[in-house]
């Protein structure tokens, strides 16, 4: 059905494109195509021959500039210029993507443009609605195509603007009444090299086996927007939010999550409200198969200290436990994730634990744990909390646990 429907939909496209240069064989990718949802592709605009003849006709009456760090590209004569079609600047690949100093490659038996920069690498091909950033399949609004705009036989390549900037870690802005597009690289500054160094120290994890990765993964960053979570040195000047700690640990698990190769999706990656009972629902709407929600802990006493995994082993209405149900146990996760945490944060290890008061382990459907990394009120564990080095063990030793868990269990 997939293929039924990508095959009709290049096959639009070809008929509306066709005063393009030479289309030869329709080449489908079909690793990209069945990859994303066709509900998805379908959403991609479909761009018809009038479309870029009225892009062509206004844009030679008012020309898009476009600039690598504000200072102008020109176009060289033989290139189709800057165009806007679909409300998308496209622009011809070579002239400016060798200017921001990627290299672009051209396979032209299946019709694929790449362009690589520092590592970042965007595949296009030619009037598919599908491309990949990072290897990994994205939708686009205004798929790649050649055009040929004084029709003398050759055309050039023309490939979305912003879309393969942001892909290759550009920033793009806009200026409408210069109609000039400025394309900004990606700085090679500090943040950089802070993740670099991370995936350096953090990275040489395992990957999930191939059953492992179809697995949808729900990572929930505790609290967040005005639910600040458990409070560090309270009303102090370097009072510390749970909030803001969970989240920079989930965003490192994010980066992991990557290496591994697994399908995930977070329940917030910025400092936003959610509520608690729409966290379970998230994941039980989308089918995840497993749910890791990151937390830091808390107590009325400055005594208690250490690591705790929190998990809730479920039964369905026929009887049936989570490994009948999901292939996995929630318990078989906490006890490798605590196992995993106290030996690289080198906290007090208070185990893994079972519990049915957690709204997050009681309304999820799938198997779930609750990982509290640190204790917030105990003024050693704290100390450890607020260093860079406690957040990424933290992700590794999460990451770890799981993956290990997961290569075993499917
Ligand atoms: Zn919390």
């Amino acid at each position: 059905m997939k293929k039924l429907f990508s095959i009709i939909l290049s096959t639009f496209l070809m008929v509306n494109l066709s005063f393009v240069v030479s289309f030869g064989e329709t080449v489908q990718n079909s690793e990209l195509i069945e990859s994303v949802q066709v509900s998805q592709v379908s959403q991609a605009a479909i761009i018809t021959k009038a479309d870029v003849s009225r892009g062509l006709l206004y844009c030679r009456e008012y020309p898009v500039t476009v600039q690598i760090d504000d200072v102008d590209v020109p176009t060289k004569e033989k290139d189709v210029p800057p165009l806007i079609v679909g409300a998308r600047t496209l622009i011809p690949v070579r002239a400016f993507f060798e200017a921001l100093g990627a290299t672009v490659e051209w396979d032209a038996e299946n019709r694929i443009v790449t362009i690589e920069n520092d590592g970042s690498t965007v595949e296009l091909v030619i009037d598919s609605p599908v491309a990949k950033v990072e290897g990994k399949a994205k939708i686009l609004e205004v798929p790649a195509m050649i055009i040929d705009h004084d029709e003398d036989g050759t055309g050039s390549t023309m490939v979305p603007l912003r879309f393969v900037s942001e892909g290759l870690g550009a920033e793009v802005s806009w200026i409408e009444a210069t109609r000039t597009a400025n394309i900004v690289p990606a700085s090679t500054e500090t943040e950089e090299e802070e993740t670099s160094t991370f995936e350096t120290n953090y990275g040489p994890l395992n990957i999930l086996n191939s059953n492992a990765k179809e697995k949808m993964i729900v990572i929930d960053i505790g609290h967040g927007g005005k639910d600040t979570g458990s409070i560090g040195n309270q009303n102090s000047s370097d009072e510390l939010y749970e909030k803001d700690v969970n989240l920079e640990i989930g965003l490192k698990v994010k980066d992991l999550l990557d290496l591994a190769g697994a399908r995930y999706i977070f329940t917030r990656e910025s400092d936003v409200s959610m509520e608690l009972y729409d966290r379970p629902a998230l994941a039980n709407d989308i089918g995840a198969d497993i749910l890791v929600s990151i937390h830091n802990n808390s107590f009325d006493t400055e005594k208690p200290e250490g690591t705790e995994v929190y998990y809730y082993s479920k039964v369905d209405e026929q009887g049936l436990d989570e490994g009948a149900l999901y292939g996995i146990y929630s318990k078989d996760i906490a006890v490798l994730v605590q196992k995993e945490m106290v030996d690289i944060l080198g906290t007090v290890d208070r185990g893994a634990k079972e519990s049915e008061h957690l709204a997050i382990l009681r309304r999820s459907s799938m198997p779930a744990i609750i990982i509290e990394g640190a204790f917030m009120s105990n003024p050693g564990n704290l100390e450890k909390i607020r260093t860079t080095e406690f957040k990424e063990k933290y992700a590794y030793a999460l990451v770890k646990g799981l993956i290990t868990t997961m290569n075993s269990a499917f």
